[in-house]
């Protein structure tokens, strides 16, 4: 379970790393470096505060209690001023000649109203009382006196000496003074002693607290009781009353009120604080001129670098200064001149690419020209070859094959005839008296009339027959696939429309030789044999078709 636990903390502890971290990226730079700037300088400042503070602290201590003990020394002033003054208001009283004479008559009733009552009634004394020499008391305040005879203050005034002093009894300390009862003009011994003596109540105390502007405590030590003969040198802010012995009885001490403490913790919050904000605000400022000092440089580099970036080639960082910032512009001065150098080489050899490119283009516009010249040229060249490759195989007179066409012919049908085990026949024919009709009508008849005889054959022979001009008046027609029977009828129809060209010269006539290919003989066979039923035409009377008989040849 603990476990599970701690795995969950390391995750959080994780998740808020990878915020913070997240968050310190995205602020600004200027941000996070016055932020880290000023978390520095506090650091460098902490110890200073320190010691301000606990100095002023000190001091202010120091001074608090140095206000005491000035206040207790005024408080000692204080109460010795008053004993002198009760001092001298008994020496007053006691130096009176009706006083002496009350005491030497022991008029009692005189000494009550006169001395008791009015001293009691006006001067509001705690203790008044009028002793006689010898230690009795004759009139008094307060209903025990014999203490009062004990006293060696008492004692001294009845001898003549009159003194005052702090007296500490049943719980009270009393302001007592005690005054030798004589003449006027101290002729005679004294005859009694006056006692006046206030208490140091609340009443007094605040008195004297009003006094010194702070307030003073009285505090009992011990149920000793006693005289403090003199008031001692206070020890710090208290004022340590002892008796002859030394055995301190009471104490006064000056106690700082609240409102003078809380004055002095509001004071050294004040201080602090402005201690601390005084610090923040300097490591703040410091930060910020820091930060303001960087910025103005950076943003003379990043002004550089933009417009280097946007092309402009002349821009460099003003920095003369030979600290890290003018070291690094000139690096980056020594950089952007590189690469205005390479930028403007480069652009010289685009240039020179795009004159070359163009130079180019303008060559290839004159190929392209040349190319379709060519072209052309190819064109007719081949046109004129395809008429002359017509030509080779075409009788010029008539547009039918001539006589090495029709040999090839022969030699490919032959060898046709003889893989597809197909017939294969052959006209011959021949114009007859044609040297005549030449002679009669002239040879320009005779080549119309040629062309007459070569349309018949055009006209009658099938799309893969063969009609050649085999020489001179002399004609062939190849029949593939064709028996010699229909071969036979072929030279019949054909000689048929030649006997019915029409011209205007004569009537003509022609002679056919039918002959078919024998499997196994050669093209010059069929020719042979063809030429040779010709012939047998001629020899049997012209305008006839005769068929190859071989007893015949
Ligand atoms: P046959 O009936 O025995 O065939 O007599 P023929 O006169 O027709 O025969 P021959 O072979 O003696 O004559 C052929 C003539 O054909 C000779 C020549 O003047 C003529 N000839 C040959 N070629 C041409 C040509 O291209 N044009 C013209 N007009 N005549 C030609
Ligand atoms: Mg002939
Ligand atoms: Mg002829």
């Amino acid at each position: 379970m603990q476990q599970r636990w701690r795995g969950v903390g390391k995750l959080y502890l994780r998740r808020w790393g990878w915020l913070a971290r997240h968050r310190w990226e995205r602020t600004p730079i200027g941000v996070r470096f016055a932020f880290t700037l000023t978390i520095v300088f506090m650091a460098l400042l902490a110890p200073w505060i320190c010691f301000s503070l606990f100095y002023l602290n000190a001091a202010l201590s120091a001074q608090a209690r140095l206000n005491q003990m000035r206040q207790a020394q005024v408080t000692e002033l204080i109460i010795e001023r008053e004993l002198l003054s009760i001092l001298r208001h008994g020496e007053d009283y006691s130096v009176w000649n009706d006083a002496r004479e009350a005491v030497l008559q022991r008029d009692l009733k005189w000494l009550h109203t006169n001395t008791v009552e009015w001293l009691t009634q006006h001067f509001y004394y705690d203790v008044v009382a009028v002793l006689q020499t010898g230690s009795r008391t004759l009139v008094s305040n307060t209903p025990d006196n014999r203490w009062l005879v004990n006293l060696p203050l008492v004692q001294d005034a009845l001898k003549g000496v009159g003194n005052a002093g702090l007296v500490r009894r049943d719980g009270a300390i009393y302001l007592l003074s005690a005054t030798p009862i004589c003449d006027e003009e101290w002729a005679h011994p004294p005859v009694g002693a006056l006692v006046l003596a206030k208490a140091l109540n609340r009443a007094q105390l605040d008195q004297i607290s009003e006094q010194i502007g702070n307030r003073v405590v009285l505090t009992l030590h011990t149920d000793t009781e006693g005289i403090v003969p003199t008031l001692t040198e206070p020890q710090g802010d208290v004022i340590v009353l002892r008796n002859p012995s030394g055995t301190p009885i009471a104490a006064l001490k000056v106690e700082s009120p609240l409102s003078e403490t809380l004055l002095t913790l509001e004071l050294k919050r004040t201080a602090k604080n402005y201690v601390v904000g005084v610090s923040i605000a300097i490591a703040l400022l410091a930060s910020l001129v820091l930060v303001w000092f960087l910025r103005v440089y950076i943003t003379r580099f990043l002004t550089a670098i933009q417009r280097l970036a946007s092309g402009d080639w002349d821009a460099r960082v003003p920095y003369a200064a030979r600290d890290e910032f003018g070291f690094l512009a000139r690096t980056f001065n020594t950089m952007a001149m590189q690469l205005q150098h390479v930028f403007e080489e480069q652009e010289r050899q685009r240039e020179e690419i795009q004159a070359q490119n163009e130079e180019l283009q303008m060559l290839y516009q004159q190929l392209q020209t040349a190319h379709q010249e060519l072209a052309q040229l190819n064109q007719e060249l081949t046109e004129a070859n395809q008429l002359l490759a017509q030509a080779a195989v075409t009788d010029g007179l008539t547009g039918l094959k001539n006589h090495r066409a029709f040999q090839e012919s022969l030699n490919s049908l032959v060898q046709m005839a003889e893989r597809h085990k197909q017939p294969l026949s052959l006209i011959m024919l021949d114009i007859d008296h044609f040297k005549e009709f030449n002679d009669r009508f002239g040879h320009p008849a005779g080549d119309e009339l040629l062309r007459q005889v070569a349309e018949v054959l055009r006209q009658s022979g099938r799309a893969y027959d063969v009609a050649a001009r085999y020489g001179g008046e002399e004609f062939a027609l190849l029949l593939p696939n064709t028996t010699l029977e229909q071969a036979v009828q072929v030279a019949e129809r054909l000689r048929s429309q030649i006997s019915a060209i029409q011209n205007p010269y004569a009537p003509v006539s022609a002679s056919l030789g039918v002959a078919s290919y024998r499997f196994g003989t050669a093209p010059a066979t069929l020719l042979y044999e063809a030429d040779a039923a010709l012939y047998r035409a001629k020899r049997n009377g012209r305008n006839r078709v005769c068929v190859y008989q071989p007893e015949a040849a």
